[in-house]
């Protein structure tokens, strides 16, 4: 799809959508955003938050990266990630967030073959995938044990980043806070492309499930 096609999208979005929404975007504007979660997603074009949550404007306050990370509280590589949580959870009071994985992540492929990587044309991204450094390393144990295939270890990297990312958001003090006092939900979802399908992670027992909606 190139430029035009998008320009195209603007005439048939307000022609159609806005023309049909126009009340509800003004309600947006006059009572302000309510969203109902913070997502936090990968950049990837194939992971549409809205799309797979069908969902409208107004409902998913949002945070997009390369492999969908949240680096720890303190961070000196997430500031971008930091400010976002901060402003959803102290001042918008989201009762949840959301950080969502998917399969043929690049972010994730990326972090196998980090030397290969040119650090000229790619220093921010480089700095930016060590996020994933522990996934990598957890990852490397597991997948010897197992005797994981490479698609099988990178579905583990995809899956345990996620775990990682609801693990770091715990180390922000007013994240852990609200979820102690049972004001905050943060869950993990894993998305896979090719089929739809939406797993959850389930603390009891470590496990994703698939979401029966
Ligand atoms: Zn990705």
């Amino acid at each position: 799809m190139d430029i035009d096609k998008l320009v195209e999208g603007i005439g048939k979005f307000q022609k159609k959508d806005f023309s049909k929404h126009k009340n509800e975007y003004i309600n947006l504007v006059k009572n302000g955003q309510n969203p109902k979660a913070l997502f936090i997603g990968c950049s990837d074009s194939r992971v549409a938050p809205n799309i797979i949550t069908n969902s409208k404007a107004g409902d998913l306050f949002m945070h997009r990266n390369v492999g969908n990370f949240v680096s720890p509280f303190g961070s000196d590589v997430g500031t971008e990630i930091a400010s976002t949580i901060e402003y959803a959870v102290n001042e918008l009071n989201l009762s949840n967030i959301i950080v969502c994985g998917h399969s043929h992540c690049g972010a994730i492929h990326a972090l196998n073959h980090i030397e290969s990587l040119d650090s000229n044309n790619m220093p921010n991204l480089i700095q930016w995938l060590k996020n994933g450094n522990r996934v990598k390393e957890i990852v490397e144990n597991i997948s010897i044990k197992k005797q994981l295939n490479q698609e099988e270890k990178l579905k583990y990297m995809e899956k345990i980043s996620v775990i990682f990312s609801l693990q770091n958001l715990l180390t922000y003090p007013y994240v852990c806070e609200k979820v102690i006092q049972g004001s905050l939900k943060i869950v993990g979802w894993y998305y896979t492309i090719e089929t739809g399908e939406i797993e959850q992670f389930n603390e009891e027992d470590s496990r994703f499930y698939a979401i029966d909606a």
